[in-house]
C-alpha cells in the first residue's frame, strides 16, 4: 500500500437512537447471529489489514451498551457524539486527531456486512481522489409522487445510491466538517461535495444494508446464516499440570485449591479445550497458532479473551455457536459445586442460553497424570451453525458466502 493512505483510522458513528426501529435497545446494538450488529460492523475494521485504529461514536446514554457489546474488542476510543450524525463524525474526527491519521473511513455502525472488499476498494480509490464512498447503481425505475399519484418519472441513469464506510483524506475531510458546522448534510460526502472536494464511487455491496427497520435485521441474519446452513461440530483438548498455588482457574471462575495450573496464561484448561473446538468446526488453526505461548502479550492473559477471538472468527463468517459440552477429567478439585457458576460464566463469555451450555467431570479411577493429581485434563465439543460453502470443482472459498459477494 502506498503511503497516501496509511495509517487509517476508522470511525464507526452509533449515535442514533434507532427510533425509526421502536423498542428500547438501539438497534446498533441488538443482536445478530448472535453478536451485537455493532461487534460485526467493529469487526470488519479490526480484522481489515489497513486499519490501524477503531474508534467508536456513541450517545452519552449509551456508554454501558457499547462497552458491553464491543468487550474485548481492541476499540481506541469510545468517544461521546454531538446532536446530530453531522456533529457525531465531527466529534469523532476531532477524536481522531491524536492518532496522526492520514485516511480515515467514516462507517454507520448499522451497516454489519461490510465487506473486506468494499473497504479496500474505497481505501484504494484515495490513491487519487480525497475522498471515496461506495456505491450502488440505482436499478429501480424513480417515480416522483404528486398528490398519491404518479407526477412524473425521472431519470435514474448515472444515479447511486451510497453506502459506507465513506473515505477521505484527514485533513480534507476534518476541514471540511468544520466549514460544514451550521449546514444540514446528509452525509459525508456531501459535507466533502461542499467543500468542492473529490469524491470517487466505488463499488458497494447489496449486503451491506444500512440495518433501519426489524426485516433489515432479518433480511441481514438471513444472508449471514441461511436457512440451508450446515451444522458442525469441532472438538478441543487440553491439560495443564498442577503447580504451586492456592487456586485454579476452570471456565473463568476462579476455585480456591491447595495447588495452581502452570501455564503461559491463566492456564483455565476449560476454555482452552473450548476455544480450540470452536476453531476446530471453523477449520481455523488452534489456540497456539492464534495465541503464541512465546507472545510476552499473554503472559498471565484471561483466557475469556481467547475463546471471545475464537468467537468473533467465527461470526465473520456468519457461524454461529449453538451448543458446548466441557468435559473436566480430574480427582481434585470437585467440579460438582462449582458446576453452575462455571456454566453462568460461560452464558457472559458465549451469550448462549444456558440449556445450552453443558460442563461435566468425571475422573480416570486415579490411574495415569489425572489419577495421580498431576494436572487437569479438558475435552469440548463444540457446536456451530455455518452457513454452505459453495463448491467450484470441489475447491472451498475460504471468504464469505458467494451469496453476499453479489
Ligand atoms: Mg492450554
Amino acid at each position: 500500500m502506498t503511503e497516501i493512505i496509511s495509517p487509517a483510522v476508522a470511525v464507526i458513528v452509533a449515535g442514533g437512537s434507532g427510533s425509526r426501529f421502536g423498542g428500547p435497545v438501539p438497534k446498533q446494538y441488538l443482536p445478530l447471529a448472535g453478536l451485537p450488529v455493532i461487534r460485526h460492523t467493529a469487526l470488519a475494521f479490526l480484522h481489515h489489514p489497513q486499519v490501524s485504529r477503531v474508534l467508536v461514536v456513541i450517545r452519552p446514554e449509551d456508554d454501558a451498551l457499547a462497552r458491553a457489546a464491543l468487550e474485548g474488542l481492541d476499540i481506541a476510543a469510545f468517544i461521546p457524539g454531538g446532536a446530530d450524525r453531522q456533529a457525531s463524525v465531527l466529534a469523532g474526527l476531532v477524536a481522531a486527531q491524536a492518532y496522526s491519521p492520514a485516511t480515515v473511513l467514516i462507517q454507520d455502525a448499522a451497516r454489519p456486512l461490510v465487506s473486506e472488499t468494499m473497504i479496500s476498494a474505497a481505501l484504494n480509490a484515495l490513491q487519487t481522489h480525497d475522498g471515496a464512498v461506495p456505491a450502488l447503481p440505482v436499478t429501480d425505475t424513480l417515480k416522483r409522487a404528486e398528490a398519491g399519484r404518479i407526477g412524473g418519472t425521472l431519470p435514474r441513469e448515472g444515479l447511486y445510491r451510497a453506502q459506507t464506510p465513506q473515505c477521505f483524506r484527514f485533513d480534507a475531510i476534518l476541514a471540511a466538517h468544520r466549514a460544514a458546522i451550521g449546514l444540514s448534510l446528509t452525509d459525508d460526502a456531501a459535507v466533502a461535495e461542499a467543500a468542492g472536494l473529490t469524491v470517487a464511487l466505488t463499488p458497494g455491496d447489496e449486503a451491506a444494508l444500512k440495518i433501519t427497520t426489524s426485516g433489515d435485521l432479518h433480511r441481514a441474519a438471513l444472508l449471514l446464516c441461511p436457512p440451508d446452513a450446515d451444522t458442525v461440530t469441532g472438538t478441543g483438548f487440553d491439560v495443564h499440570a498442577f503447580d504451586e498455588g492456592s487456586f485454579v482457574t476452570l471456565c473463568g471462575v476462579k476455585i480456591p485449591h491447595s495447588m495452581g495450573l502452570s501455564g503461559h496464561s491463566d492456564a483455565d484448561v476449560a476454555l482452552h479445550a473450548l476455544t480450540d473446538a470452536i476453531l476446530g468446526a471453523i477449520a481455523d488453526g488452534d489456540i497456539g497458532a492464534h495465541f503464541p505461548p512465546s507472545d510476552m502479550r499473554w503472559k498471565g492473559a484471561d483466557s475469556g479473551h481467547f475463546l471471545r477471538h475464537a468467537l468473533d472468527l467465527a461470526a465473520r463468517r456468519g457461524a454461529r455457536l449453538v451448543h458446548c459440552d466441557i468435559t473436566l477429567i480430574c480427582e481434585a478439585p470437585k467440579i460438582g459445586p462449582h458446576r453452575e457458576a462455571m456454566r453462568a460464566s460461560l452464558q457472559k463469555l458465549t451469550g448462549l442460553p444456558l440449556a445450552r451450555l453443558s460442563v461435566k467431570a468425571t475422573t480416570t479411577e486415579k490411574l495415569g497424570f489425572t489419577g495421580r493429581r498431576e494436572g487437569i485434563a479438558a475435552q469440548a465439543a463444540a457446536t456451530l451453525r455455518l452457513p454452505p460453502v459453495a463448491t467450484e470443482q470441489g475447491i472451498l472459498p475460504e471468504a464469505m458466502p458467494e451469496s453476499l459477494e453479489e
